[in-house]
Formats: C-alpha cells, structure tokens, sequence
C-alpha cells in the first residue's frame, strides 16, 4: 500500500489534518466514458477513502443555482471544462472537508495542468501529496462504441448496453418496464466533439504525473473486475516519484 505515515499538521479537518493515520490520494484518469465513476466506487469501498467526483460536484451546484453552479453550467452544458479557478477552489474546498482527512479518490480533476499544480500545493502544504495516478487507457473508437450502445430507461435511469448488457425485452427497461432511450450525450457526434475537446487537457495531465513517476496506464479494455483488481494492485505499488 503506498499510504504513508505522515506529520501532524496544524488543523484539524481536510488531508493531512488527522495526526500520524496514512493518508492515500489517487487520482483517476481516463476520457468521458473510460469507467472512472465504476471503478472509483471500488477503489473507496476496497480502500475506505471516499470517491470526490469533480462533476458530481458542480452538478450539484449546478442543481441548487449557487453562483458557482450558474457559471458552471454555461460551460457544462457546451460539453466545455469549467475555468481553473472556479474548478480549484471548487474541488479543493471538498477536499478540504473531515471525511476527506484520510484520503481520497480523485474522479475527473484533475483535468488540466493548472489544476494538478494547484492540487499538488494544496497537499504539499497538508504533509501530504499524490500517491497514484491511475489511468484506464481505452481507444477513442472504443469510447464511441460504448456510448453509441448504451441505453438508459426514461423513469429511473437505469443503464444498458446493446451489446454488453441488453434487456431481456428489447427497448424496455428490465425493472419498470419504461422504454430505454439514448441520451444526446451518448450519440455519435456528440461523443466525438466532447473527446476533440477534453483529450489534450488530458494528455497534459497524463504527462505531468508521467514525468513525476507516479503514473500507472491500465487497459480499460477488459472486464470490469479485471481493471479494478489492475488499479488497486497499482494503488498498493509504493511510488518511485522522479521528483
Ligand atoms: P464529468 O461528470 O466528469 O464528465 O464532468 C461533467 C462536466 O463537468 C465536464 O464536461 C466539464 O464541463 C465539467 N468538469 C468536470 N470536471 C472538471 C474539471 N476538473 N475541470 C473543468 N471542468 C470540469
């Protein structure tokens, strides 16, 4: 495991501020799409740290109409990443926060350069840093079949796939019964403009934590249970940081 014993810090809420307990930070990267919301539900059930999800975050913003959330949706809802600053101070206001103390899972920041500095002075300055990078490598193409297959039924949400996972009736959801739609998210060009659009930020942030030595890539091709037994396996590597 590549927790470390860490000196107290001066607070008493956030990372780093609990006293000598090991702190774990992973951060999870990967395109839209890749399975980074599945597999960070594992890794905080299998690890005991929670799951931060960076849009999980302003949807809920989003959602209550904060200033925050009202500026975030002009960029959202273009399939555009939210400015750095408003997206640091976000992100890092939850990290802050006490159940957050012992570590987490970072899920979708971060997404740019300057937000993987921003994220490693904030630790820094904690005692505390980024234990993993975690990438789930999947092709483009895949990315586009994925979605292109998923269906989601209209009342509740629930999530099939043609291929990978069909209802027993097609068209129709196996719990209620309501007919599976496919959201404009998930059509073909929409997906292939939202990867355009985020896949160099993307690259960035790969590079940075590849640079740093701290970057494991996973084949997000195989099975669900296949990569999450790759990522935590990584996550238990101790880092050779190059700095
Ligand atoms: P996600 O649920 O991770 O796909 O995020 C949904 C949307 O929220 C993205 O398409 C972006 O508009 C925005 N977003 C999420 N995380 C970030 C981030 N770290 N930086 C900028 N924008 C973000």
């Amino acid at each position: 495991m590549s927790v470390r014993e860490r000196t107290p810090g001066t607070g008493n809420a956030g990372i780093g501020r609990q006293g000598r307990r090991p702190v774990t930070v992973l951060v999870l990267l990967g395109a839209p799409g890749a399975g980074k919301g599945t597999q960070a539900k594992v890794l905080e059930e299998k690890l005991g740290i929670p799951h931060l999800a960076s849009g999980d975050l302003l949807r809920t913003a989003v959602g209550a109409r904060t200033p925050v959330g009202i500026e975030a949706d002009r960029f959202m809802s273009r399939g555009q990443l939210v400015p750095d600053g408003t997206m640091i101070r976000v992100f890092l206001d939850r990290l802050a926060q006490p159940d957050a103390a012992g570590g987490a899972v970072l899920d979708g920041f971060p997404r740019t350069r300057p937000q993987a500095e921003a994220l490693e002075e904030a630790l820094a300055q904690r005692d505390a840093r980024v234990d993993r990078a975690l990438l789930i490598d999947v092709p483009i193409e895949d990315l586009v079949k994925r979605a292109a297959g998923r269906r989601i039924c209209q009342s509740d949400g629930h999530v099939y796939h043609l291929v990978a996972n069909p209802p027993r009736v097609a068209g129709l959801c196996d719990i209620d019964g309501s007919p599976l739609i496919q959201r404009e998210d998930d059509r073909e060009e929409t997906v292939r403009a939202r990867m355009t659009q985020q896949l160099g930020a993307l690259r960035d942030v790969v590079g940075y934590y590849d640079s740093k030595g701290i970057l494991t890539r996973v084949d997000g091709r195989r099975s669900i249970s296949e990569v999450s037994d790759a990522l935590l396996a990584a996550a238990a590597d101790p880092a050779k940081r190059a700095v």
